[in-house]
């Protein structure tokens, strides 16, 4: 079954690994053939991650760096689409001349290639692959054929995961399905060495002696991932039971003891998650509020940033369109800061511009991520400047104030993936700003992923009616924070959740947090 937190249990087993030293990256699989995410709606796919390196790639890449606090390049994330490209590519170029090209041996050929090439750049001590979807898909079925092969040359350990559930009326906890599962890898040739087994209640020790039972397993292989407070409990979860110790002598790894000091630094970090001495609300207005995937990261920043000032922070998911309906605004009342976070399309953008007013008028902590910029900039102009209808070409292309615009170099471009200003751009901030005094530092780098940008032709109006422009490009050419005067309201053209880490957390939302817990104190 799809759902039950693959990118959880690889990013526990990463951080595990990570735990003793061992240098491991995750390699993640999705048969889907698109080339990337870059083109995929949040609302079907959850939200598109953003690398360093530019690639947009599925949000399991958010989880797996949120836990191993390590960038993560694009070369990691192996789709369908990369390696049928890859193979008819090759074919077109001669590259098996006389030979009929088919799934195996070329296609599972390029999927171990693209591992081991991995393997050859990094040298890690341990390579994690997370297959997507579930065993039996099409989609992934030569994937699971490569990796039966790649496991006659390297050493390789299999990790099943698997869904127990539990009827409500029997109470009893069935290992059917996930006997079914197990049988359908074994067809494939692949018996795995642990099952891990997803479910809403403890794993009782009845179900796991039917199961050891039926995977030819002992008990201890047969690990429990229930329900749990925070996800980061996960990989202190699976220490407990013996999961880690397991896997390194069954890869045999180096060994090495663990570094108690991270462990307990983590320990400490998860334990204000789930006992928070505090807490304080905030709202984030969207328009893909239905569907939490599509803002993970800017979920994440902000139980990072909850958890290293130890206040919950109660999260108010305000769906933008009902702030341009009467009586829409009552939302905003009880919350101490707001959050307008990135998006694409005009659906809602007047909503969002309510709720910026809304803050800068009420004096309540805004913090704008990317089109949370480009609207705050919108509404400065708009309601400060008096630039009446000022908006971003992208809502409307007729307004005599295009504040947000479209660059020179945008202008031309017809081929949709790939071409937004995507990954990491260094950042120059102006001293005595909101900005600065986050990252406390004049030179920063964060993440992109935007066609637009402020139009540098209203630069100097804006500034001299007060906002505040307090980072741009190195080459002062593009703007990248902007601020108002007096409370706190800043926002970003980048998209700065998506570097934020449990073990360092974004500066920006530690000190957007930070304000909304004054607020609340009143
Ligand atoms: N739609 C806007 C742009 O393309 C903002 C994108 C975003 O928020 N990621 O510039």
């Amino acid at each position: 079954m799809s759902g039950l937190g693959k990118g959880v249990v690889t990013s526990s087993v990463l951080k595990m690994l990570d735990f003793y030293g061992y240098d491991a990256y995750p390699i993640k699989f999705d048969g889907y053939l698109n080339h990337d995410c870059g083109t995929m709606n949040p609302y079907r796919h959850g939200e598109v991650f953003v690398l360093d390196d530019k690639s947009e790639v599925d949000m399991d890449f958010g989880i797996y760096e949120r836990f191993l606090n390590k960038s993560l390049g694009g070369d990691l994330s192996i789709t369908g689409g990369k390696l049928f490209g890859a193979v008819i590519n090759r074919e077109r170029k001669g590259g098996y001349l006389g030979e009929d090209v088919q799934i195996i041996p070329h296609l599972t050929n390029q999927a171990i290639e693209n591992v081991e090439v991995v393997a050859k750049r990094r040298k890690p001590d341990v390579i994690v692959i997370e297959v997507g979807g579930t065993v039996g898909d099409i989609e992934n079925s030569y994937f699971i054929e490569a990796m039966r092969q790649l496991a006659l040359k390297h050493d390789t350990v299999f990790l099943n995961l698997t869904y127990i559930p539990k009827m409500d009326v029997v109470g009893e906890q069935k290992t059917k399905p996930a006997q079914l599962g197990f049988r359908l890898l074994l067809q494939s040739g692949i018996r795995p060495n642990y099952v891990v087994c997803r479910s809403s209640s403890q794993l009782e020790a009845k179900t796991k002696e039917k199961l050891a039972l039926f995977s030819n397993l002992s008990t201890d292989r047969i690990i429990d991932d229930s329900d749990s407070k925070s996800i980061y409990l996960m990989p202190l979860h699976f220490m407990k039971q013996g999961l880690d110790k397991l896997i390194i002598k069954d890869l045999k790894l180096e060994r090495k003891s663990i570094d108690r000091k991270k462990v307990e630094q983590w320990e400490h970090k998860v334990g204000r998650i789930v006992k928070p001495s505090n807490s304080v609300g905030i709202a984030v207005v969207g328009k893909y509020t239905r569907l939490r995937d599509a803002y993970a990261s800017v979920t994440e920043a902000i139980v990072h940033a909850g958890a290293h000032t130890d206040y919950k922070v109660n999260i108010k998911w305000v769906e933008a369109t009902d702030l341009e309906k009467k009586n829409g605004m009552k939302q905003l009342e009880d919350v101490n800061g707001i959050i307008v976070p990135g998006g694409f399309g005009k659906r809602g953008t007047e909503g969002m511009i309510n709720a910026i007013r809304y803050a800068r008028e009420n004096n309540i902590p805004y913090l704008g991520l990317c089109l949370g910029m480009q609207l705050m900039v919108v509404e400065y102009a708009r309601n400060v400047c008096g630039l009446e209808n000022a908006n971003s070409a992208e809502f409307n292309s007729k307004s005599k104030y295009r504040v947000i615009d479209l660059m020179e170099n945008q202008k031309g471009v017809k081929q949709k993936g790939g071409t937004m200003r995507l990954g990491s751009w260094r950042c120059k901030l102006r001293k005595g700003t909101l900005a600065f005094d986050a990252y406390k530092s004049a030179q920063i780098e964060e993440r992109h992923r935007h066609r637009y940008e402020f139009n540098n032709k209203f630069r100097n109006t804006l500034e001299k009616c007060g906002l505040v422009i307090s980072g741009t490009t190195k080459d002062g050419n593009l703007v990248e924070f902007v601020e108002w005067k007096g409370g706190f309201g800043v926002a970003t053209q980048a998209h700065p959740e998506l570097k934020s880490r449990l073990e360092n957390p974004s500066p920006i939302f530690v000190s957007f947090v930070d304000n909304a817990i004054e607020k609340s104190k009143g």
